[in-house]
């Protein structure tokens, strides 16, 4: 039996074709009706489809217009993870083309929605299913999955699913979907993906009292079981797949501070929400410092919410101030906090590790408006997932503190954001640099079109993990991370600066991640992390590895 099929029951024949029935229900190799006459013949196909054959493009066109009927994004989403789950290739060729359509759906903010209803649009497994009961049988349950040669795990335990807290199981929307785009944007090889949801229970009592969860309907293990846990996957993953990038996505901020220290030293591993993230928004700043002309080093951020966002942005923030010239403390001197218990300072007791290189000497503030007014920021991030908390007065402070206010409300989904573009543009009169988590509509003031930035991450850590993996680096670094916001920002043209895009289209994520995959490559090489060498035209490279969305002929 081949190893290669997604289907238990794969029945190959002597050439080591999978036929039949067998070959129509394996989504990697499915064509549908798109198998010749010869492959039909040979494949054993005869009968089992419609007569006539249909070229690739009539399936796309017979996709969109089913697609567009459908009445709504979480029906456009089923509809598309159907389509996943019969015919890979017919998927990414439909995502491919109409990325800016359909990230929103197969990703955030639909993504969201999608996980919270879980249980109940569930219709086919994906990926790999690793619970609390697998305790000391991981190594095993990893050898159930069909491929041999993974190269990218995006694992999550659900804890902390976008800004909509601990979905339990049911976050296996997010891998699956990173995994989406892992191939959609960055060309990852589909057959090498794997994503994976450690189920340790959930908090969540809707979902322990819903009948149709689909998760070990218990409460979260935690301390020292969920960490040997965590050990057991991380050693048996490296047994099993030894050339896989593990990608940590939506742990609550507990454990992922804490697993990214513990882990990133022992393999190729980096977690998305603190450093994706910091990349992302690392280079929207890049790009407002080319609209205002200012200095990186010269700014003074205020971070609304401490957690891995905030942190991991400040952090890479701080990494590029001091390779601007600034010291390691003038540098975090200018990233200030702000919490649920006011302003991070000094004499703040019981303050979680991750903030203490942040808590600077500073009397207590009670509000955020306060802290603006104090330490007149330059830029304000709101991290928090608490909607509406940029406020007219607040956007209208910074606009007379700055010409330009930076206003970055990152928090997903849509619902979730600290503002909306509207308002951002409209409190500060069109004078806001803003971008958002999640995709907002163009806003007209004075007859000027602003394009919000959308700080995607999906900008960065795509290309992140195709250099990763072409280059074999055996650790994600900070220096990656600064390369390849460096390289976003710089494909950003004058004309979308001029409409305050922060972001190049969303359609040109391909050759964006092909150029982020040669910097990362180019930047391991120099690090020492790279077990392939440099190739003499490392962007060529890059491009000639990545996945193309064409059916293989057999006949
Ligand atoms: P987290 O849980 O680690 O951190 C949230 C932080 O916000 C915590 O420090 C919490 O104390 C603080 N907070 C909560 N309510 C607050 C309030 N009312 N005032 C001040 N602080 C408050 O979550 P995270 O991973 O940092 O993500 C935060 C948000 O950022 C989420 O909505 C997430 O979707 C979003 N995010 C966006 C992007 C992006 O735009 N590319 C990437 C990652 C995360």
């Amino acid at each position: 039996m081949s190893k290669r099929s997604c289907v238990p029951w794969e029945k190959a024949d002597s050439s080591g074709l999978t036929r039949g029935v067998n070959l129509l229900h394996d989504p990697l190799r499915n064509q549908g009706t798109s198998f010749n006459e010869k492959e039909r013949d040979l494949l054993g196909l005869q009968g089992l489809l419609p007569p006539r054959v249909l070229s690739q493009d009539g399936q796309v066109l017979r996709i969109l217009a089913n697609y567009a009927l459908k009445p709504n994004d979480l029906e456009k989403y089923i509809f598309l993870i159907d389509l996943e789950d019969r015919n890979e290739t017919l998927f990414y060729r439909v995502i491919m083309e109409n990325l800016s359509l359909m990230m929103p759906i197969i990703y955030t903010p639909t993504v969201g929605k999608a996980c919270q209803q879980f249980g109940h649009i569930f219709r086919r497994p994906r990926g790999l299913f690793i619970s609390a009961k697998h305790k000391g049988r991981i190594a095993e349950v990893l050898e159930n999955w069909p491929q041999d040669d993974v190269r990218v795990i995006v694992v999550t335990d659900g804890e902390r699913i976008l800004g909509l807290g601990d979905l339990g199981a049911q976050g296996m929307g997010i891998p699956v979907g990173k995994i989406s785009l892992y191939t959609a944007c960055g060309g990852i090889q589909p057959a090498t993906t794997l994503p994976i949801t450690i189920d340790v229970g959930t908090d969540n009592v809707r979902l322990l009292n819903d009948p149709l969860y689909i998760g070990l309907p218990q409460c979260r293990m935690r301390g020292e079981p969920y960490d040997q846990l965590i050990e057991e996957f991380f050693t048996s993953v490296q047994a099993r797949f030894p050339n896989a990038l593990i990608q940590f996505e939506d742990f609550a901020n507990v454990n992922a501070f804490r697993l990214l220290q513990k882990y990133r030293d022992r393999g190729c591993v980096f977690n998305d929400d603190i450093q994706g993230t910091a990349a992302v928004a690392l280079a929207g700043l890049y790009s407002a410092m080319r609209i205002t002309g200012g200095r990186l080093r010269d700014q003074t951020f205020l971070f609304q919410g401490a957690g891995e966002a905030g942190i991991g942005i400040a952090d890479l923030i701080v990494t590029a101030m001091v390779a601007a010239g600034l010291s390691d403390e003038q540098a975090r001197r200018r990233c200030w906090f702000f919490d649920t218990k006011g302003l991070v300072v000094r004499d703040r007791t019981h303050l979680a590790d991750h903030k203490i290189p942040y808590a600077h000497p500073h009397p207590r503030m009670e509000t955020l408006e306060d802290s603006i007014q104090a330490l007149r920021p330059t830029g304000i991030l709101g991290v928090s997932g608490t909607p509406g908390s940029f406020t007219r007065p607040i956007l209208e402070k910074m606009s007379t503190l700055n010409k330009r206010p930076i206003v970055f409300a990152l928090s997903n989904p849509t619902s979730k954001a600290e503002c909306t573009a509207e308002e951002a543009y409209v409190w500060s009169q069109g004078r806001a640099i803003f971008a958002s988590g999640s995709p907002f509509e163009p806003v007209v003031i004075d007859g000027n079109t602003l394009i919000p930035g959308q700080g995607n991450n999906a900008y960065i850590f795509p290309g992140v993990g195709l250099g990763a993996v072409l280059s074999r680096a055996r650790h994600v670094t900070s220096e990656m991370f600064m390369a390849a916001a460096r390289t976003l920002a710089g494909e950003v043209g004058q004309s979308e600066l001029s409409h305050g895009q922060l972001y190049p289209p969303i359609d040109n994520i391909r050759s964006v991640s092909a150029a982020i995959a040669a910097a990362v490559f180019q930047v391991a090489d120099t690090q020492g992390l790279s077990r392939k060498p440099l190739p003499d035209d490392p962007i060529a490279y890059v491009r000639r590895k990545m996945y193309v969305p064409k059916y293989k002929r057999y006949a």
